[in-house]
């Protein structure tokens, strides 16, 4: 090419979770069953959608308009709908004008961290959801900006750690929180919240909170959304009904947008993220036209229940069975619908292995591990899939320095995920003692 066409930050842009597929089909032609327990996607799990909500679905699908372009922001009804359940709730209060859909929030964080000045960063958990920091990382051309999350301590977030990173590292903009927490399952109590906001409001920073998984808290754990803590903090907050509903496929999800007027620079900061929608004119239609009678049907609460009472038994479950292993190091999940597992340090190196009965699935796992130069828990992953079919997703590949690996709590066969935990149990045994 006449001229470097490579975008500065193109080398930022990994996501395991999808990235292991193209091992996993060469895999699956060579005999091997497997059993994804990489994507957090509940329908592709086996989870039913109910007869009611395809009600609601299958007859906005009969109305024409459901076919027209939306307005830029979304659709009007659609998010008066939202502000007031979110006024009910309390905390800061907000207009329709305060709410813009995207087509899932895969697409908000790409603008979020799109539309920012590529010198100002967004300090990002570690470890975290890929899509934000690989974008937060591709938007600076740089390394992702990190606070540790504690694996001794419930997963809480280090704050005197953050509150040091903020203070030495002027390029940072704003703090990103994500509750209940994707990879860990960890669920902020209020008071960490609030101390994030103080660090926010001391610092005149603004604050992002994903909130996809919020009314996904079980095992008698207590949150805040933002909106309640946020006080006179700039913040946005990312919610959707890709896992919530759950429908990932309707690429639907939207922010919410708190103080924008007290800040004319995040002001002229949000209005640029709703021009680069106005440009790409809109959002899906439909989806967002059967969120009103979706989450207002009398049926959702006592669904979301049931589906809360199944993660939380998994995530006692896969809590017990694993805490004992010697070398790992387990916190039970209490919101969204992932638990990670540390390995503690040195424990995993690049000659573990584990039995792979099948011989051209062994000599694939073995060409994979020697020819990549690849992080130790990366090849556990590869040989847990070859021995086992299980499919976990690397913990280092969540923008994080620790070994280990997540799994999901998706499983709608509560007898097939106890068997799939106790494989996994046997054989992360079975590798630690290997070598
Ligand atoms: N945010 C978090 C924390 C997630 O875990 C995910 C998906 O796994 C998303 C956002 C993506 O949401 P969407 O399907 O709306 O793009």
């Amino acid at each position: 090419m006449r001229t470097d066409i490579v975008h500065i930050g193109a080398g930022e842009l990994t996501y395991e979770i999808r990235n292991i597929m193209k091992v996993v089909e060469k895999l699956i032609d060579l005999g091997l069953k497997v059993n994804f327990e990489n994507i957090g996607d509940p329908v592709a799990k086996g989870e039913n959608i109910p007869p009611w909500l395809k009600g609601i679905v299958s007859d906005l699908v009969m109305e024409d308009d459901s076919y027209a372009y939306s307005a830029t922001l979304g659709i009007p009804e659609t998010r008066e709908y939202l502000v007031a359940m979110n006024n009910r709730r309390g905390g800061v209060h907000l207009d329709a004008k305060d709410i813009i859909f995207f087509n899932g929030l895969g697409d908000a964080i790409t603008k979020i961290y799109g539309f920012l000045r590529r010198t100002a960063r967004v300090i990002t958990p570690s470890p975290t959801y890929t899509t934000h920091s690989s974008s937060e990382a591709a938007h600076a051309g740089l390394p992702p900006v990190r606070y540790p999350l504690d694996p001794e301590n419930h997963w809480y977030p280090d704050l005197e750690e953050l509150r040091r990173r903020v203070k030495y590292n002027p390029a940072v903009a704003a703090i990103l929180i994500i509750n209940p927490d994707n990879p860990t399952g960890m669920v902020y109590p209020k008071n960490l919240l609030q101390e994030i906001v103080s660090i926010a409001r001391d610092f005149n920073l603004f604050i992002i909170a994903d909130e996809i998984y919020h009314n996904l808290v079980y095992n008698g754990h207590k949150t805040a959304s933002l909106v309640e803590v946020i006080g006179d903090v700039p913040g946005i907050s990312m919610k959707g009904i890709s896992k919530e509903l759950p429908w990932p496929g309707s690429r639907c999800g939207w922010i919410e947008v708190y103080n924008s007027d007290r800040d004319p620079m995040f002001a002229d900061y949000i209005q640029s993220i709703a021009n680069a929608k106005m440009v790409e004119v809109c959002s899906t239609t439909l989806p967002q036209k059967a969120i009103p009678p979706i989450f207002g049907h009398p049926a959702y609460g006592e669904y979301l229940a049931t589906r809360l009472e199944r993660y939380e038994r998994l995530s006692k479950l896969a809590y017990e069975k694993l805490e004992g292993i010697p070398g790992i190091l387990v916190n039970q999940a209490n919101g969204a619908f992932y638990m990670t597992v540390v390995f503690e340090e040195g424990r995993v190196n690049g000659n573990q292995s584990l039995p792979i009965a099948n011989d051209p699935v062994r000599q694939l796992i073995e060409k994979l591990t020697t020819e990549e130069k690849m992080q130790p828990d990366k090849r556990f992953v590869y040989y847990l899939l070859g021995s086992t079919g299980i499919c976990v997703v690397p913990l280092s590949s969540f923008s994080s320095d620790l070994q280990g690996f997540r799994i999901t709590l998706l499983e709608t066969g509560e007898s097939k995920f106890a068997e799939t935990i106790d494989t996994l149990s046997r054989s992360t045994r079975q590798y630690l003692a290997s070598a």
